[in-house]
């Protein structure tokens, strides 16, 4: 029976009851499917990572501390209860692509303001990642965080983890004229931005439906599975070619692959 760590988000996030064996190889059964894809994406050049809930597990409930001030600053904002302010969080979430985006176009919420109160967090749980940075220093070819959240935010995180030095830009929602995945309008931008070739260009992230419009523009896509709820929106379809459980041994069996 598989169940979620939640002890520590430094750790894998499935353990087993059962033997290590058995545990072993579903493990490696959950980490490695692949759709009959190329496991090395050899025609990979360029990588595209979003940021919360990708480069760390979910499990380190960080991004559910942005969800909570997002729900305390609507409910502020419109003078409603939270569970009020929970529903209207979501709801634009799902209509406008992001609870920011929604805000704006229903109420003139400044982005600024509210990039600057939702990422007021403590980044503490995040514990730094030397497998991640070694990963990612042995992965040719350059890599880009692309995220809804901001610059500020990013850059936080990575230093928690230890691999600001492996990317070469973040492209923020800032970058993206507010314009936040998957609003296709902001990978064009993203390519042209960074100067990358969709085709030769691998994205990951762990929202099924963000990946849509990067395999529309010839994207290789990478759907990193977590528990949450956000994750579990939108269905798993042909755009999402490689599903991963642990980003940084879906890395090391890439980099195994390439030999
Ligand atoms: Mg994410």
């Amino acid at each position: 029976m598989l169940k979620i760590d939640l002890t520590s988000c430094n750790q894998a996030r499935f353990r087993l009851a059962g033997g290590p064996r058995l545990g072993q190889s579903r493990v490696m059964a959950e980490t490695d499917i692949v759709r009959g894809r190329d496991r090395a994406l050899a025609h990979v050049e360029d990588w595209v990572f979003d940021l919360d809930n990708t480069l760390y597990p979910a499990s380190c409930n960080l991004f559910a501390q942005i969800d909570q001030r997002m729900g305390a600053f609507i409910s502020e904002l419109l003078d409603v209860s939270l569970a009020e302010a929970r529903a209207l969080q979501k709801h634009y979430f799902r209509e406008h692509g992001t609870t920011m985006r929604g805000l704006m176009d229903q109420h003139g919420v400044d982005p600024e303001v509210f990039l600057a109160f939702v990422h007021e967090i403590d980044h503490s749980p995040l514990p730094e990642s030397p497998a991640l940075a070694a990963a990612l220093a042995r992965l040719p070819g350059r890599k880009v965080i692309f995220t809804n959240a901001s610059v500020a935010h990013a850059e936080k995180v990575m230093a928690r983890l230890g691999v600001a030095d492996q990317f070469e830009a973040i492209f923020d929602i800032v970058a993206a004229d507010y314009r936040p995945k998957p609003d296709p309008a902001a990978y064009r931008q993203l390519a042209e931005a960074v100067e990358m070739e969709p085709r030769t260009t691998a994205f990951v992230d762990d929202i099924p439906r963000n990946l849509a419009p990067a395999a529309e523009i010839g994207m290789t896509t990478v759907w990193l599975r977590t528990e949450t709820e956000y994750a579990q929106q939108g269905d798993i379809g042909d755009h999402v070619h490689h599903v991963a459980d642990d980003l940084v041994a879906w890395l090391e069996g890439v980099l195994a692959a390439r030999g």
